[in-house]
């Protein structure tokens, strides 16, 4: 091991980290990509690319070092896992080629099929009402997908929020960003039904997959 892996044991061994537990074993065989997690030599660099860093609970290197540490439940129930917005920042700079989003998906993922993800983590209900906007034609409706994040705790928060917002929705209407009408008359692509189809294929995949992780 090398010194700046020596100096980072010494480090988590002085706040009382127990590096003895399997949860490292159990992200290797059963997170998609969690293989890699062994290859991080916590240098930072994909926390400090990380747009979001500042707000995440435990930035990407930090929850590489809790893997390692046997803190499972911190962190598959922080919410940070699920501000990756895959902007691949880190993917492109992490000098060991660690596949940093690919591995902070696989954990959102492995949480929910654990039961144990947050209840509401701030990018889960954006991420599933993004999925069931552009399924429905093949295209995101972004007046109808802004609405549903608006209203979904109710009419009266929801025209709240919308009021709150409205700065932001006028000046992407004067730019010409978003129309008036694609919330009534969004396009779509030729064939939606196909489109289903291939999704619902990719989606047999993905579940093969993933219970192939559980064997
Ligand atoms: S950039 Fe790569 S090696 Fe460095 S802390 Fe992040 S994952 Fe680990
Ligand atoms: S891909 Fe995710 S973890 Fe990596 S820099 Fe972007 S938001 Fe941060």
């Amino acid at each position: 091991m090398g010194e700046a892996g020596k100096v980072m044991i010494e480090a988590v061994e002085d706040r009382g980290e127990d590096y003895s537990g399997d949860f490292l074993a159990e992200v290797e065989a059963r997170v998609e990509e969690g293989e890699w997690v062994t290859m991080c030599t916590q240098c930072g660099v994909c926390s400090g690319s990380c747009p979001l860093g500042p707000d995440w609970e435990h930035p990407p290197h930090r929850i590489f070092q809790l893997i390692r540490a046997n803190r499972r439940d911190e962190v598959l129930g922080s919410p940070s896992v699920w501000m990756c917005t895959s902007c691949h920042a880190c993917v492109v700079r992490c000098p060991r080629g660690v596949p940093v989003a690919h591995v902070m998906h696989g954990l959102a993922h492995y949480a929910v099929r654990r039961g144990l993800a947050p209840a509401d983590p701030p990018t889960r209900r954006l991420a599933e009402r993004f999925w069931e906007n552009v399924v429905r034609t093949g295209r995101v409706n972004e007046p109808r997908l802004a609405l549903s994040l608006l209203f979904a705790n109710g009419l009266a928060e929801g025209v709240r929020r919308t009021l709150r917002s409205r700065d932001a929705g006028l000046g992407l209407l004067k730019a010409g960003r978003m129309s008036r009408l694609a919330a009534v008359a969004g396009d779509g692509v030729k064939d939606p039904a196909e489109l289903r189809a291939i999704l619902e294929k990719a989606r047999a995949i993905e579940l093969a997959k993933a219970a192939a992780l559980e064997d």
